[in-house]
């Protein structure tokens, strides 16, 4: 049980008549407990595919299979289901809440996936451990660094236990070595949690510790020719 993408193209309008083609019969299957990273120039398609992945959008052909449930002809309602409860997704920008905790920005997710308040307290506090966060578990986002934001935003992710994990450039706004460390991080939870996970980045740096990485130019996706995935 995985995640898969087999053939799968996604075009959008450009001008009177035109089409933009952002995936061009993208194939990527990634197991559970593995990171696939996916380098490329900016333009080149990398969230594109993870919004795919993601079902945030629905592709022009080919399928997006999670979790062994193939995606393709979901209702939109059937889609926000699937997302809640198989997939994690990381955007580049934390996006937390600023009047809560940090364990509220994790306790939130929890009530919209309607479990009691008080095992989501426990999770919550549970993930702010499991990313080195427990000693600032009360702090509001304005409070902690942006390393630390970021670390909040991954564990959020995490909340609802997801099969797929995608991550979106987390590394853009941290320096180099805080930018290590949110690569190492996502690595550890990958294999400790057993999540598929794709980690986009445009920065090679910090990649020694991913199980393979794939390159995307133009849409078109190439994968290592040895992969122990
Ligand atoms: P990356 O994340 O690698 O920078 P994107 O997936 O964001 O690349 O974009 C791939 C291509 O699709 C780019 O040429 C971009 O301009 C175009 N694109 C992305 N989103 C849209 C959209 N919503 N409408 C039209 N074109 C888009
Ligand atoms: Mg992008």
């Amino acid at each position: 049980m995985s995640l898969n993408l087999t053939d799968v193209t996604l075009t959008y309008p450009d001008g009177d008549d035109a089409r933009l083609t952002a995936l061009d019969r993208v194939t990527l299957d990634v197991p559970r407990g593995s990171v696939t990273a996916v380098v490329g120039p900016s333009g080149s398609g990398k969230s594109s595919l993870l919004a795919v992945a993601a079902t945030l959008i629905a592709p022009d052909s080919g399928t997006v299979t999670v979790d062994g449930t193939d995606t393709t002809g979901m209702s939109r309602g059937d889609r926000t289901e699937l997302r809640r409860h198989r997939i994690g997704i990381v955007f580049q920008q934390p996006n937390l809440l600023p009047s809560l905790t940090a364990a509220e920005q994790l306790q939130v997710m929890a009530h919209i996936d309607g479990r009691s308040p008080a095992r989501a307290r426990t999770r919550a506090l549970e993930l702010l451990d499991a990313v080195g966060l427990a000693d600032v578990a009360r702090r509001r986002p304005h409070q902690l660094s942006g390393g630390q934001r970021q670390r909040v935003n991954i564990a959020r992710a995490l909340m609802n236990d997801p099969t797929v994990l995608l991550v979106d450039e987390p590394t853009s706004a941290l320096d180099h070595e805080r930018g290590a460390a949110v690569i190492d991080l996502l690595t550890r939870l990958t294999h400790q949690r057993s999540t598929a996970t794709v980690l986009v980045t445009h920065d090679r740096a910090h990649l020694t510790a991913v199980d393979r990485t794939a390159e995307v130019h133009d849409g078109r996706l190439r994968l290592p020719d040895v992969s122990r995935c």
